[in-house]
């Protein structure tokens, strides 16, 4: 049956929001592939009319994501961008969000590119410390739109003090919680109005579907949304939601895989000769350790290191070494990935502006999988010395 409201996060990940099959008994919820139900008379129906309206797949996954984030109410989309577009659908030309500097590439894309000519203004500032955050707010400001851990310099931002300014200021508070996962931090319980996730990333946790998902405590916020998922109809289909409501049912236990092994990546890292800055929320000395600490159950999974031989042809023959760390964007999947921000994910950003927030020509950004550390650890220590026997 169906979890309790106090069961605790690992019972909800299983069974948050998921009821035997009313038909059948089925244990897993069915994929409902159907684009209609049929009504008995007009008007007259269980419940389901069309498909782009509503699913029970798609309806046992945002009970069970609402669960899982502690909310009220989750509300799916196609993917995260989609899910970003509908949020942003809140608000009216004029308005001003802020936004964080170090910001998913695409997110920045969807804010400056899609909606600014629909006059939406964004501005792009430093959230680390929260009173340069309330020293920003304008008259036309409206929403925060807070990314935590960053990508790729794994930041980390205050969520409980930026949801108190814009709670104090009447502005909406969206935190996305991609990086994080709601095993390592639920930022409704913090304060936010609305948590964003790229379902595509930890929630789904296999790297075989795009989705993204809404979550809110909000009665208001969650008609609202229900109203733009039907009404400009970005829905995800039913077996992309029957992939992840299997995902989430080990969210914790991938998560918290994924999160010791990184530990033991660092450690290896911290020693390695090659290596000149480590970027993880986890060590003593990264700048916002505390509030990590504070915020997060764990330190999560993104490692982003940068070399000594500070170029990209040095970076280059690391990840051509690497066997077991896929050359690949995306995270959070159970395999191990590795990337490059400068020619991949924020190839587009100037160079200067990417140097100023350290993110250098020879970056290397990790999401840690969870397969056994010691081939991972082995893996990348070959990889590093690979790439000093043979400089480009
Ligand atoms: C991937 C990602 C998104 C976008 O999600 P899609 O599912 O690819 O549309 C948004 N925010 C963050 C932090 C991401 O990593």
């Amino acid at each position: 049956m169906s979890a309790q409201k106090d069961a605790n996060f690992a019972t909800q990940c299983i069974h948050g929001g998921q009821d035997p099959d009313p038909l059948t008994g089925s244990v897993m919820t069915p994929i409902y592939q159907t684009s209609t139900y049929a009504q008995e008379e007009p008007g007259k129906h269980k419940g389901y009319e069309y498909a782009r309206t509503g699913n029970p797949t798609r309806d046992a996954l945002q009970r069970n994501l609402a669960a899982i984030e502690k909310g009220e109410q989750a509300i799916c989309f196609s993917s995260g961008l989609a899910a970003m577009d509908n949020v942003l659908k809140l608000l009216q030309p004029g308005d001003e969000v802020l936004a964080s500097d170090d910001l998913y590439g695409g997110s920045y894309r969807l804010l400056t590119a899609v909606f600014g000519p629909f006059g939406i203004k964004s501005r792009f500032i430093d959230m680390r410390d929260p009173a340069n955050v309330e020293k920003e707010i304008s008259a036309a400001t409206k929403m925060l739109w807070i990314e935590t851990p960053t990508n790729p310099m794994l930041n980390i931002v205050d969520i409980a003090a930026l949801t108190k300014i814009a709670a104090e200021r009447q502005l909406l508070s969206v935190v996305d919680n991609t990086f994080a996962s709601p095993y390592l931090q639920q930022p409704l319980t913090m304060g936010a109005d609305l948590v964003l996730h790229s379902a595509t990333k930890y929630l789904g946790g296999h790297s075989d579907v795009v989705m993204g998902a809404v979550i809110t405590r909000n009665e208001d916020l969650a008609k609202r949304l229900y109203y733009l998922q039907n009404a400009a109809g970005a829905v995800p289909g039913p077996q992309d939601c029957f992939l992840v409501l299997r995902g989430i049912k080990t969210l914790h236990l991938r998560v918290q895989r994924a999160c010791e092994n990184a530990r033991k990546i660092v450690e290896v890292l911290q020693k390695n000769d090659l290596v000149a800055n480590i970027y993880y929320p986890g060590l003593p000395d990264h700048p916002r350790h505390e509030v990590a600490k504070r915020q997060m159950r764990d330190f999560g999974a993104m490692i982003s290191f940068d070399l000594k031989e500070d170029t990209l042809a040095a970076a280059t023959q690391v990840m051509k070494h690497t066997k077991l760390f896929t050359l690949a964007e995306s995270l959070g999947g159970v395999e191990s990935l590795v990337g490059h921000p400068a020619s991949m994910t924020h190839a587009s950003i100037p160079r200067e502006q990417r140097l100023s927030v350290g993110l250098t020509d020879s970056l290397i950004r990790l999401s840690v999988g969870v397969e056994d550390a010691d081939d991972l650890v082995k893996d990348l220590e070959q990889a590093l010395a690979a790439a000093v026997q043979q400089p480009a």
